[in-house]
């Protein structure tokens, strides 16, 4: 025990943690080292105050248990005395009379159990001395060892500050070896500092602790002799644990007019006021801090609320003990301790970190998009004040950028916005593939049967024509065998349109001049008169990669499509332009557009809306298909209602140039 526990008081168990930040925030040294997205105790910059322990709703802090140390010396054969702290009516709220929780600590084997608070008796009077003397010095009380340690490795400059007076638990337990010889000295009270305080001490358990031994060796109340406090007795000494005690038991106070003695207590006002006195803007004679607010708010108890009911119970325990106090036998007691030593020294251990130069913290912000000040939202959510001094605990390896609310949202925005983008992808590659399923099934289906009609049929198609060519112009079968011969040819037309679709294409790309290429494939269609045709060329760069044969397919085919929509005449504009990477054909035409209930069908093998004879249904599939092989888009922009405009069609092709 002692200062060997220093750097082990507290840990984390790594699997509680839910990574809330709110023990980064609640630690007054920013001990806590987030890493991975969980929270780690960096223990050579802990000061044992246990506000994390106290906060921590997961409990995945805990502080050094020493129970079964306290067992072995139990077991020992040396006798061993209790001290409790002067705190403990405010947690033993339950148990009835203090005489019965005395007897509970001996039931468990300590030979005597003795008030920490006679220690608090005798320092109160150095302290009444050191404040009343004329050396002008400032004091810093020294007995809460959090303070002690926050001094020690943050504000070593000020370590010769700290009154040279031993605490109340370092006192008592020197009372304890004058009176009782050859111990061993067990604390017992609501501290985790007070673990690793003094090596003059053998061991220190919190009340929670305490209670966990009670249980453990199933002593209640009931069952132990009621057994007062062994000697020495206390006095005032007994109102240290709540704030602003001390100063109460040395009958001083702080008062505003006198402006010589400040407290404060609590780990925000502790800071401050150490941080302003070293500065030197405060002037004052003693200076009483505490870490926790009150010494009966310390982690080590198991109730970490009601303030003010704890102060009662401390107030009322004082009163009892005033009513039957023995003011000579306490006066004994002082005078046969006075020629006690009760000092106590301390030592700098400077355990401040550099501050890392602004360019590296300002590289930190940036990446945290925190550019300009607005974007400074100094929120508190991850756990420090400021943006600032988060970015800095980053640059030293305390903490992560993800712990940035407004930055993890504003990434979460953006994940949802790449999500429902990619969805989008998602949902148009599923339709695509659809569709090119269906036209692959439909492709197999229509292979085979060409192939198999093939055959058949230009067997028909000679016999029919030898058969016409021997039969005479005047003869009645004439016309049946030349509607034989018509329907035959037009059946190997759909066989032709069927394998074309059906064929297994591979893209064979050559260089094109776009320009040249898209005036040829008007050139290759018959225009009717009443027909006109436009062509506008709006390149950057002509020269691209495509199958020719393919391609030309593609723009006959909507080419025929826009004239066959304009029965009555109209106007025929294919516009060509480019980007960079890709290029555009729009093939528009003023027809009969395409109703709405038909958009979705137009890519289906042998939809046509086309007359008998006239259309065959395989033109717009074949279209998609080689366009999809160029790894290009189609789109149809189409209007029927001549109240909105203008009727017709645009089919805009969007395909890579290379
Ligand atoms: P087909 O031309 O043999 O009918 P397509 O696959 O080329 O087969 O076209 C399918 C159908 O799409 C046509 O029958 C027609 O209803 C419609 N269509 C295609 N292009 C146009 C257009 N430019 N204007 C109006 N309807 C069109
Ligand atoms: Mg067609």
């Amino acid at each position: 025990m002692g200062h060997a526990v220093r750097n082990k008081l507290v840990f984390t168990i790594k699997d509680k943690c839910r990574v809330c930040y709110t023990c980064v925030r609640e630690c007054p040294v920013k001990a806590i080292k987030i890493n991975n997205g969980q929270a780690e105790v960096i223990s050579e910059r802990c000061i044992g105050c246990g506000n994390c322990v106290k906060v921590c709703s997961q409990g995945a802090k805990v502080f050094l248990d020493s129970k079964s140390e306290v067992g072995t010396l139990l077991s020992s054969e040396k006798k061993v005395i209790a001290c409790v702290a002067p705190s403990f009516p405010a947690e033993f709220s339950d148990i009835k009379d203090y005489q019965i929780l005395v007897g509970m600590i001996k039931r468990l084997g300590f030979n005597k159990v003795v008030e920490v608070a006679f220690g608090a008796d005798l320092i109160a009077s150095e302290y009444r001395q050191m404040i009343d003397s004329d050396d002008k010095k400032p004091y810093i009380s020294s007995d809460c060892p959090s303070i002690v340690y926050y001094i020690e490795h943050y504000h070593p400059n000020l370590v010769q500050n700290l009154a040279p007076i031993a605490s109340p638990m370092v006192a008592v337990t020197r009372v304890i070896r004058k009176e009782y010889g050859d111990v061993k000295v067990v604390f017992i009270g609501p501290c985790i500092a007070k673990k690793a305080e003094s090596d003059e001490v053998d061991e220190g358990i919190t009340f929670k602790e305490l209670r966990e031994l009670f249980q453990l060796n199933q002593i209640k109340p009931e069952d132990v002799i009621a057994s007062d406090f062994d000697p020495p007795r206390s006095g005032k000494g007994a109102v240290f644990p709540v704030d602003r005690g001390l100063i109460q038991a040395i009958d001083k106070n702080d008062d505003l007019t006198d402006g010589r003695i400040l407290t404060a207590s609590g780990k925000d006002n502790f800071k401050e006021i150490i941080s302003e006195f070293e500065s030197g803007e405060i002037d004052c004679k003693y200076m009483e801090l505490l870490c926790c607010k009150g010494c009966i708010m310390g982690p080590g108890m198991t109730n970490k609320n009601q303030r003010y009911l704890k102060r009662n119970l401390i107030s009322s325990y004082v009163q009892q003990k005033m009513d039957n106090f023995d003011q000579e036998e306490w006066q004994a007691n002082i005078d046969k301790f006075s020629d006690l030593d009760l000092s106590q020294s301390f030592n700098p251990s400077d355990r401040r970190e550099l501050i890392p130069s602004s360019e590296s913290v300002n590289k930190v912000l940036v990446s945290m998009g925190k550019k300009k000040p607005s974007d400074f939202l100094n929120c508190g959510a991850c756990g420090y004040n400021t943006c600032k001094e988060h970015a800095i605990a980053i640059v030293q390896g305390h903490a992560e950028t993800e712990m940035c609310l407004p930055f993890a949202i504003e990434k979460l925005h953006k994940s949802i916005e790449d999500l429902n983008i990619s969805n989008g992808n998602l949902e148009d590659a599923r339709i695509a593939l659809k569709q090119s399923e269906k036209l692959a099934n439909m492709g197999q289906l229509s292979a085979g049967i060409a192939h198999e009609l093939n055959n058949p049929l230009g067997v028909i198609t000679m016999y029919s024509n030898i058969l016409k060519e021997e039969t005479t112009k005047d003869n009645p079968m004439y016309h049946d065998l030349e509607l034989i011969v018509d329907q035959t040819e037009r059946c190997k037309k759909i066989v032709g349109g069927l394998l074309n679709f059906a064929r297994k294409n591979q893209v064979k790309k050559i260089e094109t001049n776009l320009e040249n290429f898209v005036i040829r494939s008007t050139e290759s269609i018959v225009i009717p008169q009443n027909v006109k045709l436009k062509v506008e060329v709006d390149l950057k760069d002509p020269i691209i990669m495509i199958d020719q044969d393919q391609m030309m397919q593609v723009l006959t085919n909507l080419e025929k499509n826009a004239i066959e929509a304009m029965p009555d005449g109209g106007m025929l504009t294919v516009k060509v332009d480019d980007t960079e990477s890709n290029f555009k054909i729009h093939i528009q035409d003023t027809g009969v557009g395409i109703p709405k209930e038909n958009m979705d069908k137009l890519f289906t093998p042998f939809f046509t809306t086309k007359k008998l004879g006239k259309g065959t249904g395989l033109g717009l599939p074949l279209v998609y298909g080689i366009v999809k092989m160029h790894k290009g888009q189609i789109n149809v922009i189409s209007n029927t209602d001549i109240d909105k405009g203008v009727t017709g069609t645009t089919f805009i092709i969007d395909v890579p140039k290379f």
